[in-house]
């Protein structure tokens, strides 16, 4: 399993296949990050948890801890094959065409088996979308599939999902049973074509046509790809649904959803989190989804989550901004976004999303969020909204404050 250096230790990234851990390995989770860490996890934008502060003399220890609990690659080296995305409700949706859990399932294990795969970017990332109700769309991914039906998916490379008609279209569509084939195909052929700079997908549309990409994977099929789908477009999804409590599947059961402030756990909460239900799911909005809890234990559960501090309705402050690690953790960070981001909760406007950036890269959003407040020095920020130019400069959280209280319609 991967460590990388950070300013506040070793960060160590657990994978966990459609976000999804047992209370066992939570506890697991929030023990080790105690025992070797330093206490703190954080809830990624790709649906993984990561322990920080990991000292250099525990990185073995630890690694051995999340593999005997059942958090490790199926074969050594292929820790990063496991970057497929899919929605918090995957397999838990009435709504959605398809339960894409299994599909999933079977991705990842065929990417870890493949040794030449090994050789994709830790970024290379997919997604499986089976037109759940709650879905993160605004990501991009160097694949993504899409159900149009039980039966069937359309794909792209990239991008996204094409919602509206000015999007990019989806390339072709394919059976469900032929989605193994296809991704495999997709993904050597990636590696066939790319030059060594282009980790990425998108690097290697710079230099190849499309075109030539499908050319090559359609040699590489028993089966032909559907190209009539330049029309379909993906319903919208509604994000608001990661909150309350939602009816589980067809069962009995209920889901309940609540935001992570800022992204950043301690061992007790994720502890206590284990202790309120079997099954957890992380969400790309970094936040948590407790699974099969029973109907009559739904509310007091909600009750207890805000006693933990999440934040269980859409409305609230932590419920709308995101942080990136900023300066205690990342050396490249101006300001220590967090904390600042801390201080702005405290008088946020009723509405609107914020994003607290200490640099240009964005860690924290792989998608446009309305208000983007990018750190220049230690408290101090340039405020963007739509345009790439900033509309204020070098205000302090306070200011930023009052500047977003005063374009807010609500306020
Ligand atoms: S956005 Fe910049 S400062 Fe923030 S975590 Fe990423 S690299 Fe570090």
């Amino acid at each position: 399993m991967r460590i990388a250096p950070a300013r506040d230790g070793g960060l160590c990234r657990i994978r966990l296949a459609s976000g999804e851990l047992t209370a066992a390995q939570a506890r697991a989770v929030a023990q080790a990050s105690l025992e070797f860490g330093s206490g703190f996890i954080d809830a990624t934008n790709r649906a993984n948890l990561q322990i920080r502060g990991v000292r250099e003399d525990s990185q073995e220890a630890l690694v051995s801890q999340l593999v005997d609990a059942g958090l490790g690659p199926v074969t050594p080296g292929s820790d990063d094959q496991r970057n497929v995305m899919s929605s918090p409700l995957a397999g838990l949706d009435s709504h959605a065409l398809l339960d894409v859990a299994p599909l999933v399932s079977t991705l990842i294990g065929q990417m870890q088996r493949d040794a030449r795969l090994h050789q994709l970017s830790p970024k290379f990332a997919l997604m499986v979308d089976g037109g759940e109700r709650l879905a993160m769309l605004d990501h991009p991914h160097d694949v993504w599939l899409s159900a149009v039906s039980a039966e069937r998916l359309v794909f792209g490379l990239a991008g996204r999902p094409p919602r509206f008609e000015n999007n990019a279209p989806a390339l072709a569509a394919v059976k469900t049973g032929h989605v193994p084939a296809l991704v495999d195909a997709l993904l050597q052929t990636f590696l066939d074509l790319a030059q060594p700079w282009q980790t990425r997908m998108r690097d290697l549309l710079t230099t190849c046509p499309i075109e030539e990409i499908l050319g090559r994977v359609q040699e590489k099929l028993g089966f032909l790809l559907d190209r009539d789908v330049e029309h379909w477009r993906r319903p919208a999804s509604d994000a608001r649904l990661r909150f309350g409590v939602h009816r589980q599947g067809t069962g009995d059961s209920v889901c309940v959803g609540a935001q992570v402030p800022l992204g950043r756990l301690d061992a007790a909460t994720l502890s206590a989190l284990a202790d309120l239900a079997p099954r957890i799911r992380m969400t790309p909005w970094q936040s948590v989804m407790l699974l099969d809890v029973p109907p009559a234990d739904a509310r007091p559960l909600v009750e207890q989550l805000a006693a933990l501090g999440l934040a269980t309705s859409p409305d609230e402050p932590f419920a709308r901004l995101i942080a990136c690690t900023g300066s205690p953790g990342c050396a490249k960070s101006f300001a220590d976004t967090k904390a600042d981001a801390q201080l702005l909760a405290r008088s946020m406007p009723p509405a609107g999303d914020v994003h607290l950036s200490g640099c240009a890269r964005s860690c924290a959003a792989a998608h446009r969020v309305e208000t983007t407040l990018m750190a220049v020095a230690p408290g101090r920020y340039d405020l963007y909204g739509d345009a790439p130019e900033a509309v204020a400069r070098h205000l302090t959280i306070e200011q930023a404050a009052r500047w977003l209280a005063r374009s807010t319609p609500d306020a």
